[in-house]
């Protein structure tokens, strides 16, 4: 029996790239084309995407229909953006990228052979397609970056804590490393709102986090659990390694030397520690981290307990 199956999606996406004359599956032709035809083309699909990585190798890639290129290289400075995308030349061109008073990063194009006069103006009319395209894919990158963090700390909000739990969780199961996880609260963080007020409390997480995010790897991930409570997960990570990376974080916070309006802060912070176990869901293993950050509390708060 065969089965058939409908599908009423229509995806634009491909719809425009094909009547543009690309498909999926073929490598877009060089045919000959004048500058004028490139721009236009160009411009409609660059507007297929809001993703920098995808309209900045479609930009690559086409680009090279009129002036062959080896690499290109954009960096857009203040965020951790960067791509790279061909192999190295020795000859480059490079522009800073603004629309009105935006900075949208800074462009690089490379090659063996020298650019001619002809080429470099050549390119310069096609980066003007480009322009839209990229504002707009750094306005949504950014504001999917804001909706997964906590403005007050810059570490990742309940929403993306929620997601890279699940994510790490299948990692882990496939590749079958350990995952571990710190739950962590400042101690008598009431006793710092009371005594130097709610703003210098507000301070006083912020130096916490940033102390927190500096004694991490980049691979670590931080969130902010609730109020004074922070979830880090620690990817690859054996409960013995997790225990030494939970006591540096616990030192770290303990030299902190903080201070509000010539008085000096004291803080520490508490930490349960817990490491996935075979079958366990998400929640389970938050649960036990939990269970074990009470335990460091009633033990006398400033100090790591490690999970059953
Ligand atoms: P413990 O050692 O048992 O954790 O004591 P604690 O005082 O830290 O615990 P408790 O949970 O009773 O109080 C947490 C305090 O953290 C209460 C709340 O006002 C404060 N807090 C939570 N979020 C924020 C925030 O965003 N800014 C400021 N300034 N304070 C906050
Ligand atoms: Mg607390
Ligand atoms: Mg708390």
């Amino acid at each position: 029996m065969m089965l058939t199956t409908h599908s009423n999606t229509i995806d634009f996406d491909a719809a425009k790239l094909q009547r543009l004359g690309y498909t999926s599956k073929r490598e877009p032709q060089l045919l000959p084309i004048t500058l004028g035809e490139l721009r236009q083309q160009l411009t409609l699909l660059l507007q297929t995407s809001l993703d920098v990585e995808r309209i900045m190798t479609l930009f690559f890639q086409e680009i090279q229909r009129l002036v062959p290129l080896d690499a290109l290289t954009y960096q857009h400075n203040g965020s951790d953006l960067r791509l790279d995308l061909g192999q190295r030349g020795s000859h480059s061109v490079s522009y800073c990228l603004n629309h009105m008073n935006d900075y949208l990063g800074e462009l690089v194009f490379r090659r063996t052979q020298r650019f001619s006069e002809d080429e470099l103006a050549q390119l310069e009319s096609l980066l003007a397609a480009l322009l839209f395209p990229l504002r707009n894919a750094l306005l949504y990158r950014d504001a999917v970056r804001s909706a997964l963090r906590d403005p007050l700390t810059g570490t990742g909000n309940r929403i993306a804590m929620n997601q890279s739990m699940q994510r790490e969780i299948e990692v882990a199961r496939r590749s079958q490393l350990p995952l571990s996880v710190l739950m962590l609260d400042v101690d008598h963080f009431k006793r710092i709102n009371d005594v130097h007020g709610h703003s210098a409390g507000d301070e006083a997480l912020r130096s916490v986090a940033q102390t927190l995010k500096s004694q991490l790897r980049n691979i670590d991930m931080i969130f902010r659990y609730g109020g004074e409570e922070f979830l880090v997960l620690l990817s690859n990570t054996s409960t013995e390694a997790a225990a030494m990376v939970g006591e540096r974080l616990r030192q770290a916070v303990h030299d902190l030397q903080l201070s509000s309006e010539g008085q000096q802060m004291s803080l520490s912070i508490s930490l349960g520690c817990a490491t996935l176990q075979p079958g366990e869901s998400g929640d389970r293993l938050q649960q036990r981290a939990d269970m074990a950050l009470l335990e460091a509390k009633r033990g006398g708060r400033n100090r790591l307990r490690m999970a059953c």
